[in-house]
């Protein structure tokens, strides 16, 4: 039975991959700063014969990541896979964005990152067998009008991801980003419709993306079948960025 730790995995993706993997055996640590993780769990435990546990905890706190990992060996005593999935956005331009809007998105996206990653790494050093998997976004390689922060951070998640994988490959760890398109959740669900619109136009397969195409490729990232692939960005994106 393999145990994985999923932040932002009371709902949208993180909640899809929470449910993909329990179908797989793998029991499930939420993370989140939401308290709807709770029910999130209990659902993933009453529909899956595996164990799953709600923690409620901010990424981008150093501290609250160290003491919270401490209770998941405790509850679970091994952790082999971590899902860094948690993320905001504070679109605005540049111009008139505040500092406080660019430090809250790089301080949850890309600092709860390292923070989750760091703290779990010696965990799968001892067992000699890990696997890391960042939520990057296609913003993170192209860019978006009203999005420098959350681009930065999802830019950054990747340049993290590639020196992971060079640091840890020899243990037995792999380390890789995803890069999803337009997927709809609660985090796109407030943009105007015409965007979808748009957005769907551009997509040549033509239809958004669901939770579940992400948490397809995570499921495969985290199997044995994967094991020769590190240090990689996985677009999942309908074929928006070919
Ligand atoms: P979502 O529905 O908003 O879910 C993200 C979860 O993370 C929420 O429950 C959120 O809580 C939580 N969270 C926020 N800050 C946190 C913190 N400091 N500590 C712990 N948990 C925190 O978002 P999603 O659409 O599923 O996105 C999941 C990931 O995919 C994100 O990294 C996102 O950037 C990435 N992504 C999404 C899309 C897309 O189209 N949806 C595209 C590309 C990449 P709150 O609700 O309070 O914020």
């Amino acid at each position: 039975m393999k145990v994985a730790i999923i932040t932002g995995g009371a709902k949208g993706i993180g909640k899809a991959i929470g449910l993909k993997l329990a179908s797989l055996d793998t029991d499930i640590a939420i993370w989140d700063i939401v308290d709807e993780g709770e029910q999130s769990a209990k659902e993933i435990s009453s529909t899956h014969k595996v164990k799953a546990r709600f923690y409620k905890v901010d990424v981008s706190s150093y501290n609250e990541v160290s003491e919270t990992i401490k209770k998941v060996l405790d509850d679970f005593n091994k952790i082999h896979i971590m899902v860094n999935n948690a993320g905001i956005t504070r679109d605005g331009l540049l111009l008139r964005m505040k500092p406080e809007e660019w430090q809250s998105v790089i301080n949850v996206n890309l600092t709860g990152c390292f923070n989750c990653t760091k703290t779990v790494l010696k965990t799968m050093i001892s067992q000699r067998w890990g696997r890391i998997i960042n939520i990057s976004s296609i913003i993170g390689i192209t860019g978006n009008f009203g999005q420098s922060n959350y681009a930065a951070s999802k830019a950054g998640i990747i340049g993290f991801t590639k020196s992971v994988a060079k640091e840890v490959a020899k243990r037995n760890i792999t380390a890789n980003a995803i890069a999803p398109g337009f997927i709809e959740t609660d985090m796109t669900l407030s943009l105007p419709d015409e965007v979808k619109e748009t957005y769907q136009k551009q997509i040549p397969l033509k239809r958004l993306g669901k939770p579940a195409d992400i948490a397809n490729i995570v499921a495969f990232l985290t199997s044995e079948d994967a094991s020769y692939i590190t240090g990689q960005v996985i677009n999942v994106d309908g074929g928006l960025l070919m």
